[in-house]
């Protein structure tokens, strides 16, 4: 078994972000005095606001990443780690773009054309260009290979056919990327024969259908596509590397800040709510932020690992289990530690009754906590 480091931690400096964390802060503290926004437990899928989103564009906290080039903003991978972690842990509404600024920007950085890089980075970077992910299928979640959704070509593109769900923020979101099959499947070589494209959600043949959650939220959907044109300049990467292109996504998807700090905001609250006595004092809040602050070093480590293109699957995964079982146990702390909340306690009560809604999600969005042990044995060559 490799025992070595994971990955190697990020800097040697701990202060070195410490202006721009500043920054963010005094806005987040701004906006909070203001009233134009507030506080959410799970922000990142629920905390959809799209003046917010431009705010933060006005400020060039989106497209951090993105070349200069391309209308973004050509700062590092940890300047944009700084930045989200800050918005999360105060649990701003970030869900706008949430996808496109994390995913998208990377995939398209590495297997966009020209034509897609120019037409959505700077509509990203400038907060106008929301995409969701279509993976998942009705019998198809951990097990990609399985999705039935086909593309067929056609003259000058390709029709696309099937069924995609739990597509979160699709009924706002402009584009997709869909994964789809292209040739039939080889059982021998079954993740051959997928490929990927950027769906426009308004095309003729789209059809978006809500799924509401059991607390009346609307975030995810069902997208049913039929027979719908893509050209070929919206043909993502390579037709047959579709299984490559979405794992080489996931490290992006899995590693990150919103892997631990969906409850972060419910956490903080307990304490303030302990400070003023409206809450029983309890010791394992110093249990969950030492848990969160090791969390934070490990994201960054991988952070750090991202922005020198170096593979960090294996350490992204394990930052995904410790850090979704964290968020769910705080969810669960917080439940046990509250009984009737008070009218002053409404804030409070909004963001637990959140939690405990959402909790179930935290350990299956972004590949299911079992699968990822699945994955984090075979990189340490234990399976
Ligand atoms: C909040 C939320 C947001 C989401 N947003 C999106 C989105 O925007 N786009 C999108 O495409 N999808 C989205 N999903 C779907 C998500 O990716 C899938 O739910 C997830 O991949 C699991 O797939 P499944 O639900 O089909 O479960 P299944 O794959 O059917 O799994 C069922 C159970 O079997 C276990 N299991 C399956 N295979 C194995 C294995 N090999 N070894 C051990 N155990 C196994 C799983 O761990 C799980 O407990 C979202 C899901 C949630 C909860």
């Amino acid at each position: 078994m490799n025992t070595s480091r994971l990955v190697p931690p990020v800097s040697d400096d701990p202060h070195a972000m410490d202006e721009l964390r500043r920054e963010v802060r005094d806005f987040i503290a701004e906006c909070l005095a203001d009233g134009r926004v507030r506080r959410q437990v799970d922000c990142w899928l629920a905390g959809w606001d799209e003046d917010f989103t431009l705010a933060l564009a006005a400020r060039g906290w989106l497209g951090m990443t993105v070349p200069s080039e391309y209308g973004g903003h050509s700062r590092s991978h940890l300047e944009r780690f700084v930045v989200t972690e800050e918005l999360l842990a105060a649990g701003m509404p970030v869900s706008a773009h949430w996808i496109a600024d994390r995913q998208i920007v990377p995939s398209l950085l590495k297997y966009g054309t020209e034509v897609q890089k120019h037409r959505f980075l700077p509509a990203i970077a400038s907060g106008d260009c929301y995409f969701g992910i279509g993976m998942s299928e009705p019998d198809s979640g951990s097990d990609l290979a399985s999705v039935r959704t086909k593309a067929t070509r056609v003259d000058g593109g390709w029709s696309v056919t099937g069924t995609k769900v739990w597509t979160s923020g699709a009924h706002r979101a402009h584009m997709f990327i869909c994964l789809a099959r292209t040739a039939p499947v080889d059982p021998a070589h079954r993740h051959d024969g997928l490929s990927q494209f950027i769906v426009d959600l308004h095309s003729p043949g789209v059809d978006v259908r809500p799924i509401v959650s059991m607390n009346g939220g609307h975030h995810f959907n069902e997208v049913i596509l039929d027979d719908v044109f893509v050209p070929d300049e919206m043909v993502f990467g390579t037709i047959g590397n579709g299984w490559q292109q979405v794992t080489s996504e996931l490290s992006f998807e899995r590693s990150g800040p919103e892997r631990f700090l969906s409850t972060f905001p419910l956490l903080a609250e307990s304490a303030e709510q302990m400070r003023r006595e409206a809450l029983p004092r309890h010791t394992d809040v110093g249990r969950y932020v030492a848990r969160i602050a090791g969390l934070h070093q490990m994201s960054t480590a991988v952070a750090g690992a991202l922005g020198r293109h170096e593979p960090a699957d294996t350490a992204a995964a394990v930052v995904k289990v410790l850090g979704t079982s964290t968020e769910g146990d705080i969810a669960d702390f917080a439940d046990l530690l509250t009984g009737d909340p008070s009218a002053e306690q409404a804030e409070y009560a909004a963001m637990l009754e959140s939690a405990v809604v959402q909790r179930p999600g935290f350990t299956l969005r972004g590949g299911t906590n079992e699968v990822l042990r699945g994955v984090i044995a075979r990189g340490l060559g234990m399976r």
